[in-house]
């Protein structure tokens, strides 16, 4: 079967089967002229948008179907994690070129039913349409979060302890894998690959921080370290200092690094697609916050760095020389 013989509207009907994972409060689904659904008012909506364009976020011969459906909408739940908030509803548009299977096309749905499921998201409706040669998907996300919950990325204050919910730097190292054509004939490199290619959004790290009382500024880790602590920093009116050696580095990046003689600290700074988040919580409520983070998580909520006066950011190493650093993470109008 292709898209040809079953149509548009053939299509929609195919994908949307299996998109309505929690039916309460949802009026109209897919199939009407918009999706209505019911929202409680002691509640913040969150909105979040990601366009995936071929070529340029990802290349369709190096991605499985699968794998860029789960990757379009973790991208936007990822978002929602940053903010603390609860994902609900998912709407996905898609332009799709001629020469594109169907088989691909329904893998795309699978790969994103399958995280909806997870997180209980609906994917409520979109739109589809034809395109000249390349596949683009956009997702946009619904979720919502108690007012006196949000997280958002101006709330850094001197002092604070900086934290990543997990590490840093292996998407980018899966990234150079797959570009390199280079074999993944390891469980190490294929988990490397696998970081890039299907992150894991935090929506449930995300809840647990927002709920923390020391809680203060928080982000996704898209761009890279330097540059997604840059936005905080920025927008806080503060600087930061990392410490190099705590920086979390997987062991798999570690060895990967070590076997291509590079830097591992590096690829945490500039390396972006982790889709951790990076949150910064007051120094006398830190402790405690990490600890239950261990507990509830089976692994650590990582401390690498302190908010401090002094504008910027620098990385301190472990000889105490330090540099100041410059956002040096992904740029898509700069052409890196
Ligand atoms: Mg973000």
């Amino acid at each position: 079967m292709t898209l040809k013989q079953i149509g548009e509207f053939g299509f929609i009907k195919k994908v949307s089967r299996g998109c309505l994972i929690r039916p309460q409060h949802i009026i109209k689904s897919i199939g009407d002229d918009a999706a209505a659904f019911t929202t409680d008012l002691e509640e913040i909506s969150l909105i979040t948008t990601d366009l995936l364009v071929e070529r340029i976020h990802f290349l369709r011969h190096a991605i499985s179907g699968f794998e860029l459906g789960y990757k379009s909408l973790a991208v936007n739940l990822s978002d929602i994690a940053a903010m603390g908030g609860t994902a609900r509803e998912a709407f996905v548009s898609i332009a799709i070129p001629e020469d594109c299977a169907l088989d691909y096309l329904d893998a795309i749905y699978d790969g994103m039913k399958d995280l909806a499921h997870r997180f209980d998201v609906n994917i409520l409706g979109g739109d589809t349409t034809g395109s000249k040669v390349d596949l683009i998907i956009n997702v946009a996300v619904h979720g919502t979060i108690a007012s006196d919950e949000m997280m958002c990325r101006d709330a850094a204050r001197p002092g604070d302890i900086i934290y990543s919910t997990g590490f840093l730097g292996d998407s980018k190292a899966g990234l150079h894998l797959i570009l390199n054509k280079l074999p993944a004939d390891s469980e190490n490199l294929r988990r490397l690959i696998r970081a890039h290619l299907q992150p894991e959004p935090h929506l449930l790290e995300g809840r647990f921080l927002a709920q923390q009382p020391g809680i203060r500024a928080a982000i996704d880790t898209s761009d890279g370290l330097s540059s997604d602590l840059g936005h905080i920093i920025e927008q806080s009116g503060v600087g930061a200092i990392l410490f190099a050696d705590q920086i979390p580095i997987s062991g798999e990046l570690r060895s990967f690094c070590a076997q291509h003689k590079f830097d591992p600290v590096e690829y945490a700074l500039s390396g972006g697609e982790d889709y951790t988040l990076i949150c910064t919580m007051s120094p006398d409520k830190a402790d405690a916050a990490a600890h239950n983070f261990q507990k509830c998580f089976k692994r650590p909520l990582f401390p690498m760095g302190k908010i401090r006066e002094k504008k910027g950011l620098e990385i301190v190493y472990p000889d105490n020389s330090s540099t100041a650093i410059i956002s040096t993470g992904w740029n898509h109008f700069k052409g890196e």
